[in-house]
């Protein structure tokens, strides 16, 4: 491109980049040019994080795998007869929360599952009071905008009124997972049957108007064209420009191995597309201020020299992570606190715990 230097200029005073130019830094091909994106990435990160990585100590619960819902890229889903499904109980969960504070002190768990039709709304409301009535000092980061449409629809009340309860009963903030891909044609050959793009954006926005926070996501590597993730980029800056509801941006490159569209793509993003992507974004979303990589999609080799990419944050411990392992993921499912700063640390950048909404917290003897 031959004005790149004069795009990069521009972004690194901090000047909007449009959606055409989003669309010729995703689409440039030499590896020079890879190379100039991501060095300008860097120094972007940079100016707006210094050399502070954050991680946060938390804890995944996926409550069950159950799902009546048939997303081409995952392999994650159980019907209520695999003899491998699982739903489980609150003692369940508060064993494994107990666990989580016991063993490595987490400050939030990250809970989710699959779009069980026969799971009445009162277990989701009480699965959240349960846990806040025991544990009064967690944050709890729940559900995604796909369930909240479910509990709309099986209470007849609206967003608004399902996310107030759940805050009610307890709720921090909430994933903004079932993003997927944000352009209707591609979301429906990938996950015809999740809720389209208008309607995640319309509860993201409510969340976000009523106080909740949420992060970003974006599954990227699939089938998805460049001005698929074009739209779905800058869908996510105009919601942030509004309601300035974020926390962080998660790009989530697609693991094929066990899931049905392995037939048609067999292998994951390269490296230095996912390494790209990171710093196209980082360059693009200009009002976000945490980049997260993704190490149980990517590895930690990889997850490391993200952090030269545009991004600063490695994310958590997790303790536990289903979703990327049941698609045929090789990282792993927990990372220490210690392994975490180890890995932030040699890389010559300053490590922080956080919270889920980006404070910092003090590291706490157990
Ligand atoms: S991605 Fe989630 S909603 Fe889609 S099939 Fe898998 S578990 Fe169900």
């Amino acid at each position: 491109m031959a004005n790149l230097d004069s795009i990069l200029k521009r972004a690194l005073s901090f000047q909007r980049l449009d959606d055409g130019v989003l669309l010729n830094l995703l689409e440039i091909g030499g590896d020079e040019e890879t190379r100039n994106i991501i060095e300008a990435a860097d120094i972007y990160n940079r100016k707006i994080n210094s050399d502070k990585v954050s991680y946060v100590v938390n804890r995944n619960i996926n409550f069950t795998n159950i799902c009546g819902l048939n997303c081409k890229f995952c392999g994650y889903k159980r019907t209520e007869k695999s003899k491998d499904s699982f739903l489980l109980d609150y003692d369940a969960i508060l064993e494994k929360i107990r666990e989580g504070k016991d063993k490595i002190g987490i400050d939030e768990i990250c809970v989710t599952g699959g779009i069980y039709p026969a799971l009445k709304p009162d277990y989701y409301f009480n699965l959240i009071k349960t846990v806040r009535d025991n544990f009064s000092d967690l944050h709890i980061h729940a559900f995604s905008p796909q369930e909240i449409y479910e509990l709309s629809k099986a209470t007849e009340k609206s967003y608004r009124a399902v996310i107030l309860k759940l805050i009610d009963m307890g709720l921090d903030s909430m994933p903004g997972t079932a993003a997927e891909i944000l352009a209707e044609d591609t979301r429906k050959k990938i996950c015809p049957e999740k809720i389209s793009a208008p309607v995640w954006v319309e509860i993201i926005k409510t969340a976000h108007k009523i106080g909740l926070k949420t992060s970003a996501t974006v599954l990227f590597g699939h089938i998805e064209t460049s001005l698929d993730l074009v739209s779905h980029l800058s869908l996510l800056r105009q919601i942030q420009d509004e309601t300035r509801g974020f926390t962080e941006f998660i790009a989530l490159p697609f693991v094929p191995f066990k899931t049905s569209l392995a037939k048609k793509i067999d292998l994951m993003p390269a490296r230095n597309r996912i390494f790209r992507f990171y710093a196209v974004s980082r360059l693009y979303l200009d009002n976000f201020k945490n980049i997260q990589t993704s190490w149980p999609k990517i590895g930690t080799d990889a997850a490391v020299k993200s952090l030269f990419c545009g991004v600063n944050d490695f994310g958590g411990t997790l303790m536990e992570e289903n979703i990327t392992k049941s698609a045929g993921g090789k990282f792993g499912e927990y990372l220490s606190e210690t392994q975490i700063k180890d890995f932030i640390r040699k890389a010559g950048k300053l490590a922080v715990r956080r919270d889920t909404l980006y404070n910092p917290v003090y590291e706490k003897k157990l």
